[in-house]
């Protein structure tokens, strides 16, 4: 694929769920879990999406996968509406855009070997091989992780996490996808199991030329990840730009201080306005902009006028949901 065609589209991607009171189940309020999120993704690219628990990024990446409806907007892939698709032309396009979880153990099936769990994808999409073939298959499979070939006929709980997630990513190897989206695909792992798995990442999308849509609240993996790096706070994005843009150049006070609190052993980087408050009720969101609840920079405009995204600094990778932008840019935070 021509690295400079969009593998897959998300565009005004919204998405809520109904909450349900009383014996008769009575809608009584909506989470508003997605709304209005786009971007592209390129062949061979990571797009890593940060922010707090419970800022919607993994229902985004469950919505992008078709795992939930969408409320709104549009999910394309190779320039076909997913939202679209149905039955056997889903199955079929959900073999190229694979998912990984959080939890390696419980997103494996106990009653499973690691043999029968590689060869469910094959069973789900009606796609036949032989014995002979199928195992080797498995086995070329927990080679390309780092597992043993004999690993095959042992089950998940034999397993530590590190070699889950290996396990997790085999499977989601199998058939072959080109879009990978990592659900938090560390964030359970020991500190230095975590970079092993990463690295296993990194070298398989330099091999079998992957994209991925990386989701973690880890701003220091995600960066080391990342091409891109989307910050979404209570379902919206708030700024968007490359790794190095938005790290080195963040503008929104809201990244700032996510970046401002990633630990660091320089003396002179302290973090001066740490986020405050708790995130809000993704059932009441703020008016206006809606960070202006936790916002140090806040102004009266900011609860009345909802803060469009926009590029900043002509730079048009660079986009940032924020009044003042550019009067905080050398803020500190
Ligand atoms: Fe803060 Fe206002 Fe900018 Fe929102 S629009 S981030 S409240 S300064």
């Amino acid at each position: 694929m021509d690295p400079r065609e969009v593998l897959l589209s998300v565009e005004n991607l919204h998405k809520t769920f109904p909450v349900y009171k009383g014996i008769f189940r009575r809608e009584v309020a909506r989470v508003f879990a997605v709304g209005g999120v786009s971007f592209d993704i390129y062949p061979q690219e990571t797009v890593g999406i940060v922010g707090e628990s419970g800022c919607g990024k993994s229902t985004l990446g469950k919505t992008i996968m078709r795992l939930y409806d969408a409320d709104k907007g549009s999910v394309k892939f190779r320039g076909q509406d997913l939202g679209a698709l149905k039955g056997a032309a889903l199955r079929e396009m959900r073999r190229h855009i694979q998912m990984i979880f959080q939890d390696p153990l419980n997103s494996l099936n106990a009653r499973f070997t690691v043999s029968d769990v590689i060869k469910e994808p094959f069973d789900i999409h009606g796609m036949r091989a032989s014995r002979a073939e199928m195992k080797e298959r498995i086995q070329e499979l927990l080679n390309t992780v780092g597992l043993h070939h004999r690993s095959a006929n042992r089950y998940p709980h034999e397993f530590s996490g590190g070699q889950c997630q290996r396990i997790g990513i085999a499977r989601a190897l199998a058939l072959r996808p080109s879009l990978l989206i990592c659900d938090e695909p560390v964030s359970a792992l020991d500190v230095s199991i975590q970079s092993q798995v990463i690295n296993l990442l990194l070298r398989l999308q330099d091999e079998l030329k992957l994209s991925y849509i990386f989701i973690a609240h880890d701003l220091t993996v995600v960066r080391h990840v990342s091409d891109r790096v989307i910050v979404m706070y209570l379902g919206e994005v708030v700024e968007y730009s490359t790794s190095e843009a938005l790290y080195d150049s963040p503008y929104h006070p809201y990244t700032k201080a996510l970046i401002s609190a990633i630990p660091t052993i320089s003396a002179e980087k302290t973090q001066r306005h740490p986020l405050v408050g708790e995130i809000p009720s993704p059932m009441q969101p703020p008016s206006g902009c809606r960070f202006h609840t936790r916002c140090p920079f806040a102004e009266k405009r900011c609860s009345a006028e909802k803060p469009e995204l926009r590029v900043i600094d002509g730079d048009s990778q660079h986009v940032v949901a924020c009044h003042f932008a550019e009067k905080l840019a050398g803020a500190s935070s």
